[in-house]
């Protein structure tokens, strides 16, 4: 037994130090990039939701088991690796008990020799195997040769995963070996409980020579797979709990990050595009949280497969994009974990590597990927280990923007607008009052300040005042909380656009002004609660402004046009007998998570049957405009909105809803040309919510 301890004993110690060599490296490389002291921050003041994300997301495995098959799998291959750790510490004390004593009859104290412990090691490790045997199903169903662009897994590393599933099966066998072998030479901590291991003893010889080779072969595996483990995506099994851990909760969607500049918020009144760090601009300039989000990447395309841009035929993959990132990084981590001495003597070519731009024609990223994303959030959603796509995206936008000024044309056109009248289409403030004559009460507009009965300020939006669609969904909502008897008032020409879509482009300078100008406002007029028709506008008032010193109670019209149904201070009385699919708005739904109420609103028509298209709620398609989108040409593959519309007529629709004024346009526009095609009914109409129920209310 003892030349089995000694080649085991020094196995151990040689991959322990590869191993730990290999951490040393991936830590060093993580702290070349920029500080982030708000994630630790922000852990030590959530820490009871940052728990439970870890007991939800990585013990329960929550996002997983949301795709039913793989998730169920990797369930039990995830609590494999956490349960088997038992049957290293027994392998590695039968190990030393073997060299001490000759007899490798080790069990764990006190609860070793429990047939339920044992039962639970053999239960897992065959769950674990049949796991396996459902991956390569997954893997074989899922194959980019035969599903090419639509795999999931078009882009991953193929071998790899392979190799990884090849790996367990080695851990799983060569465990069954040895605790069956124990079995027959009486050195099994288990007398019952252990029924893979009894039955594998039946087919065994009894011999002392197996036992041993099984115990070196299965400890041998584990070490072997260590050093995988630490080279490769399955890095993932140790990244991820402290990924999900540094993770904003309830996800990376909701509000844009505010920028930073060496950990510090960036002020743009003294800050020095010569010193300080806007956005991302090369590899260096990411932070440990990015680098962390590149190490854990575990290449299950789950992001991918959800992404429209990507389900569109453009360029963009938001698991590309983490990837790319990553392998960039890999290849020059030499260099960026050099001292500034040791640079300097570098020739041209390591330093043009250094300085690679992250993004552009001969960037790490196309700038094609970078401007196809429409912020949708359904990547941040989807991902398993709380990947925060968005943050990369914007952080390169906002060093395209800011410093590159290098983004497509047609935006620019929308930030002089916005910087010259306050809304992206260039109109007079003046105008965005001139809905409320064409209602018959009166809307009071704040002139200075809120006026004392009034409950909320309905924060009307710049498509809300102005776009001739949505304008319909502000005077539903503005009728229906008259009818409702909710005092309100507008900002009427004080309000400005609340820099949503320049913020989404990257140029934070402008969403900072706008922010800041209507945070004024608000607060000299003493504005507390604000009901918004926009999921844009709902999402900056809510969860952005705060950054800025702004804190207001804000609703989104679904939210309090549902209450007040269910209060009864709105009676849906005239049946509207017509099949409606509702469009989850991403910035409504996924950002913010509100789902129900708009669905809540419509149960409570009478007469309206609700079809729900399959994609939908949480996995719902973008129609588009996120992500400044909305003013950016759409050249690449097929446009988001028609693809949204085919889905949408599936369900043979009589009326499409939603709860968004760019939804309401993107989906208008791509039904019309449909309608043009004689490929949908004339009578298909896309309207808000709202307006279904105004005309349910009135009759
Ligand atoms: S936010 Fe949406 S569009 Fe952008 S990468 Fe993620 S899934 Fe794709
Ligand atoms: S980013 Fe997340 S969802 Fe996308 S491939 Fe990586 S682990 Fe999977």
């Amino acid at each position: 037994m003892l030349w089995v301890a000694i080649i085991g004993l020094v196995m151990t110690v040689v991959t322990v130090a590869v191993a730990a060599r290999r951490v040393l490296f991936l830590y060093r490389l993580a702290t070349v990039g920029q500080p982030a002291p708000e994630r630790v921050a922000y852990l030590r003041q959530n820490l009871v939701p940052e728990i439970k994300a870890q007991l939800s997301e990585v013990f329960g495995q929550k996002k997983l088991l949301k795709w039913t098959p793989s998730g169920v799998a990797h369930f039990f291959v995830m609590w494999a690796f956490i349960i088997l750790l038992t049957v290293y510490i027994e392998a590695y004390g039968a190990l030393i008990q073997g060299m001490v004593t000759g007899r490798p009859n080790f069990h764990i104290p006190l609860i070793g020799t429990w047939p339920v412990l044992g039962f639970l090691q053999d239960f897992i490790a065959l769950a674990a195997l049949i796991g396996l045997i459902a991956f390569a199903v997954i893997r074989i169903k899922n194959a980019p040769a035969k599903l090419g662009r639509r795999s999931r897994f078009s882009g991953s590393h193929l071998g790899g995963a392979w190799l990884i599933l090849f790996m367990i099966f080695n851990v799983i066998w060569t465990m069954f070996l040895f605790r069956g072998a124990a079995v027959n030479t009486g050195n099994s901590p288990y007398a019952s409980g252990a029924f893979v291991s009894d039955a594998v003893a039946q087919i065994l010889p009894t011999s002392m020579v197996l036992e041993e080779i099984g115990l070196l072969l299965h400890i041998g595996v584990m070490l072997v797979f260590l050093i995988i483990v630490v080279h490769s995506k399955h890095l993932h099994i140790f990244t991820a709990p402290l990924n999900v851990l540094f993770s904003r909760r309830p996800d990376g969607n909701g509000p844009a990050q505010p920028m930073r500049s060496g950990g510090k918020l960036l002020d743009f009144e003294e800050a020095d595009p010569e010193v300080d760090v806007f956005g991302r601009g090369t590899i260096a300039d990411t932070t440990w949280k990015g680098f962390l989000d590149f190490y854990t990447c575990t290449e299950c395309g789950r992001c991918q497969s959800q992404c429209p841009a990507w389900n569109t035929d453009k360029p963009l993959s938001p698991k590309m994009l983490i990837l790319d990132q990553r392998d960039h990084a890999f290849a020059i981590a030499p260099y960026l974990l050099m001292g500034q001495e040791e640079r300097a003597k570098q020739g041209e070519d390591v330093l043009a590597l250094l300085d690679k731009p992250l993004v552009g024609e001969d960037g790490v990223i196309h700038p094609d990927v970078l401007w196809s994303c429409t912020n949708c959030g359904a990547c941040v959603e989807q991902c398993p280990v709380d990947i925060e796509h968005i943050d990369h995206i914007l952080d390169m936008r906002r060093y395209q923007v800011m410093i590159e000024s290098s983004f497509p044309s047609e935006a620019g056109v929308m930030l002089k607008n916005l910087e010259n009248k306050g809304n992206p289409w260039g109109m007079s403030e003046m105008k965005r009052a001139d809905w409320i004559a064409e209602l018959d009460f009166e809307v009071e507009v704040v002139e200075d300040k809120m006026p004392a009965d009034a409950e909320y300020l309905f924060w009307v939006g710049c498509a809300g005042a102005l776009e001739d669609r949505a304008k319909r969904t502000t005077k539903a909502v503005a009728e229906l909380l008259h009818i409702a008897g909710v005092k309100f008032a507008v900002l009427g020409p004080m309000e400005a656009c609340t820099g949503d879509p320049a913020r989404r482009l990257g140029m934070e300078f402008l969403f900072n002004m706008l922010a800041q100008q209507n945070i004024e406002t608000l607060n000299e007029a003493g504005v507390k609660k604000i009901v918004a028709t926009c999921p844009h506008c709902f999402n900056t008032l809510a969860n952005e402004y705060p950054q800025l010193g702004g804190t207001y109670e804000v609703v989104h019209h679904t939210q309090l046009l549902s209450h007040l149904v269910d209060t009864g201070r709105l009676v849906p009385v005239t049946p509207i007998e017509e099949k409606i699919t509702y469009h989850d708005p991403c910035f409504l739904g996924r950002h913010n998570k509100v789902y129900a109420q708009p669905r809540d609103i419509m149960a409570k028509v009478p007469g309206i049957q609700a079809q729900e298209m399959h994609r939908c709620k949480d996995r719902g398609f973008c129609c588009g405009a996120g992500g400044a989108r909305m003013w950016m040409e759409e050249r690449i593959g097929k446009r988001i909105n028609t693809e949204r519309v085919e889905e949408a007529l599936t369900t043979d629709p009589d009326t499409v809803s939603t709860a968004c004024p760019f939804c309401l346009v993107m989906l208008g526009d791509a039904i019309n040309e449909k309608k043009n095609a004689g490929a949908a009914k004339e009578s298909v109409e896309v309207v808000d919510v709202a307006q279904l129920l105004i005309k349910s209310v009135k009759g």
